[in-house]
């Protein structure tokens, strides 16, 4: 059995014995932000640009954007923020942006999709990012959503390097892409798993749907097994891979994310602290046998249950 170790958090992400995890906020507005950073996030692992916009008609103008996000960015000076491009289609259309009806928005051209049409559109919020990382003074990452290969991955890259961001990075929600990670991590600079949209992909069950939504459990071990495949690729190429979906909120599978190799956690402000407490009571070596508990079960309740009964 794992020991329990201290309840409080003490603001910096790591296993008992000093492993780093960084544990970050998830946001999507300046309230969000000072949330995030009142609740000790030790940066942010994922600001959803696409949330500034889902009412807006026309696109807004570079110094629009750059405004916007400096405002979210305030609060984290000094600290590492990853801006998410913007994230359009599918559950979040952005009347400016929207495709053409498609007949499975889910599956067609969104996210980092839209760019390959309307690369000007990128160009700009690149532009407005970098101002932004000037006048906040937040130590800015940049990262692409719904990337499926590397050469997406590094098309990427290359414009936000040409826009002056020299951190690129991109999420890892497309089987592909987590199947791929090695390649992609050479591609780019960091990585961060969307478990949400990469359960949704995996399972072939809308995220949206309530009928389906036992298959996107985060504990299910086929996720798991493809979570442990970018772990791999973070420890054999040495560049950061965390995790930005709700999986990581989840205190005991933060342990599990910890123990696949995965380096940050990033969530919503509510779950910052009982993560952090929870790396915090483990060591490195506990949260590897808890991964591999978890991973040797075929159920996500098996795998609920291995875990909570190493930590009893
Ligand atoms: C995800 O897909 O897990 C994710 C973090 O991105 P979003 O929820 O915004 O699609
Ligand atoms: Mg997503």
């Amino acid at each position: 059995a794992v020991a329990a170790g201290p309840a409080e958090w003490n603001g910096t992400g790591a296993t008992a014995d000093g492993h780093v995890v960084k544990v970050y906020g998830n946001v999507g507005s300046p309230a969000d932000a000072q949330a995030a950073a009142d609740a000790g996030a030790e940066g942010v692992g994922l600001f959803r640009t696409e949330f500034c916009y889902l009412d807006a008609s026309a696109e807004p103008t570079v110094d629009e954007q750059r405004q916007a996000y400096t405002a979210v960015l305030s609060p984290f000076r000094g600290k590492p923020v990853i801006v998410r491009t913007l994230d359009a289609g599918a559950d979040k259309p952005l009347a400016f942006l929207s495709p053409e009806a498609e007949p499975n928005p889910a599956l067609g051209v969104r996210g980092l999709r839209i760019a390959f049409d309307r690369p000007e559109v990128l160009d700009r919020q690149l532009a407005a990012i970098a101002g932004a990382a000037e006048d906040s003074g937040a130590v800015v990452s940049v990262m692409a959503p719904m990337v499926a290969t590397a050469d997406e991955a590094a098309w990427f890259a290359e414009r936000a390097r040409a826009a002056g961001l020299d951190r690129a990075g991109v999420m890892i929600e497309i089987p592909a892409a987590a199947l791929s990670a090695r390649e992609i991590l050479d591609a780019v600079d960091f990585v961060s798993v969307g478990t949400n949209d990469l359960a949704q992909y995996t399972f072939a069950a809308d995220r949206q749907l309530g009928a389906v939504a036992k298959l996107n459990d985060p504990w299910q071990p086929a996720l798991l097994r493809l979570l442990k495949l970018i772990g791999d690729a973070a420890t054999a190429t040495g560049k950061p891979a965390g995790v930005c979906g709700e999986a990581a909120g989840d205190p005991r599978l933060a342990l599990v994310l910890a123990g696949l190799g995965l380096t940050s956690v990033s969530m919503n402000a509510p779950a910052i602290r009982s993560v952090g407490a929870s790396l915090a009571s483990v060591t490195l070596d506990d949260a590897r046998s808890l991964a591999a508990a978890a991973l040797s079960t075929g159920t996500p309740a098996d795998a609920r249950a291995v875990v909570a009964a190493a930590l009893k």
